[in-house]
């Protein structure tokens, strides 16, 4: 027998929580069991994989537009 115990190293994350994590790491860096998580997610979901990556796009476009130095 014996009793097989789930308990993963890092807490998945919903979809919701990927893209606020991926809006917040913007403006203030995340720490490093919450950019595991996110690598965690976006490695198995190729929809937030996309909107991160179009989120990138988008800060940069942003960055550009608002003249941000840092
Ligand atoms: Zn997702």
């Amino acid at each position: 027998m014996g009793r097989i115990e789930l308990t993963p190293l890092i807490k998945p994350l919903t979809c919701r929580e990927t893209t606020y994590i991926v809006c917040g790491a913007r403006d203030a860096p995340i720490d490093a069991e919450q950019s595991k998580q996110l690598e965690a997610h976006l490695e198995t979901c190729p929809f937030c994989r996309i909107a991160a990556s179009q989120f990138a796009t988008l800060f940069k476009h942003l960055d550009v537009l608002l003249v941000r130095d840092e």
